[in-house]
C-alpha cells in the first residue's frame, strides 16, 4: 500500500490517497477544534488513541453484524479505510441529557432518556451542522429513505452494542456521533471516527468526564481523560 496524494485536511485527520482507488488512508492528528473551529488547542497523544481506540470499535462492530470503512491499522496514527462517499450528516444517538439537547429543551445534564434518542445535523461548517430530520433529507436528496433506514437501524444497533462494551470498563456512554459513507459498490458502511472527540463518556461511579468536554469546557485534566480512556480499554500506545 503506497501513501499519495494528501487529499483532505479537516480539524482532527488528514486524509490520504493509496495506489488503489477504493482505499485512502486516514492520519490522525493531536488538533483539537471545539465551537466548529472557533476554538483550536493541542491534546498530546490524541491522534495515536483516536486512532486505536476507533479500529478496536469498529473490529468490534464488524463482529457484531455492522459494516464499517475498516481495514488495516498501519501505524499508531494512521488506518486504510475504504473509500468512501460520505452522507452529509451527523448522525447522533443520546442515551443521556448532555450538551446541545440539555441547552436546546432545558433538561438538566445527567437526566437519563427513556428511550435512545437520534438527531440528524446537515455537515456544514459555515452554518454551524445545523439539525435537520428526515424530511429535510429527503427533499434534499443527502440520502434515500432506504439508506435512512440502514441508518437508523445500524445507529441503535452500535448504541446497544457500545453501551454494553463501555459498561464493562465502568464507562456510562452518554451520546455520541457517528457518520456513514457509501464505498464504490454502492455498499453503506460505518465511516470516520468512534473516539472522546465524538462521544461523551462519563466515568459510571463517580460520573467523571472522560472525553471532549474537558476540552470543550475548559475543564483541566483533558489528556488525562484520553489516557484513562486507553487505559481501560488496554490500548497500547
Ligand atoms: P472535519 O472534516 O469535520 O474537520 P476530520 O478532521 O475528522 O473532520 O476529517 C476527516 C474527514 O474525512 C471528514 O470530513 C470525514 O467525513 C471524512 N471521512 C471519514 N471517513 C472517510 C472515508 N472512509 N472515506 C472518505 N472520507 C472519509
Ligand atoms: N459531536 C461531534 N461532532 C460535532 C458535534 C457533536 O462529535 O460536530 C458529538 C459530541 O462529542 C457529543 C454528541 O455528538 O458526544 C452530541 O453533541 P451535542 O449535540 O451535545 O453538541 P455539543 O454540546 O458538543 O455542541
Amino acid at each position: 500500500m503506497k501513501k499519495m496524494e494528501q487529499l483532505y485536511e479537516g480539524k482532527a485527520k488528514k486524509v490520504f490517497a493509496t495506489d488503489d482507488p477504493n482505499l485512502v488512508i486516514v492520519d490522525y492528528k493531536d488538533d483539537a477544534t471545539a465551537l466548529n473551529g472557533k476554538k483550536r488547542g493541542t491534546i498530546v497523544g490524541k491522534g495515536a488513541i483516536n486512532n486505536m481506540m476507533t479500529n478496536r470499535l469498529m473490529k468490534m462492530l464488524e463482529k457484531n453484524g455492522i459494516p464499517t470503512h475498516f481495514v488495516e491499522e498501519i501505524s499508531q496514527r494512521e488506518t486504510v479505510v475504504r473509500k468512501v462517499q460520505i452522507v452529509p450528516l451527523e448522525v447522533i444517538v443520546r442515551n443521556v441529557a448532555a450538551g446541545s439537547l440539555s441547552k436546546r429543551l432545558g433538561i438538566p445534564e445527567g437526566t437519563p432518556m427513556r428511550k435512545p434518542v437520534i438527531e440528524y445535523c446537515y455537515k456544514c461548517d459555515e452554518l454551524d451542522d445545523p439539525m435537520v430530520n428526515e424530511y429535510h433529507i429527503a427533499a434534499m436528496g443527502w440520502a434515500s429513505d432506504e439508506q435512512m433506514a440502514k441508518i437508523a437501524e445500524y445507529a441503535l444497533k452500535i448504541d446497544s452494542i457500545l453501551i454494553r462494551y463501555f459498561k464493562d470498563i465502568n464507562v456510562d456512554l452518554i451520546d455520541f456521533k457517528l457518520e456513514f459513507g457509501v464505498t464504490g459498490d454502492g455498499t453503506l458502511v460505518l465511516a470516520d471516527e468512534i473516539s472522546p472527540d465524538t462521544c461523551r463518556f462519563w466515568d459510571a461511579t463517580t460520573h467523571d468526564k472522560l472525553d471532549k468536554d474537558r476540552f470543550r469546557r475548559d475543564m483541566g485534566g483533558v489528556e488525562d481523560a484520553y489516557l484513562e480512556m486507553a487505559r481501560r480499554l488496554q490500548i497500547e500506545e
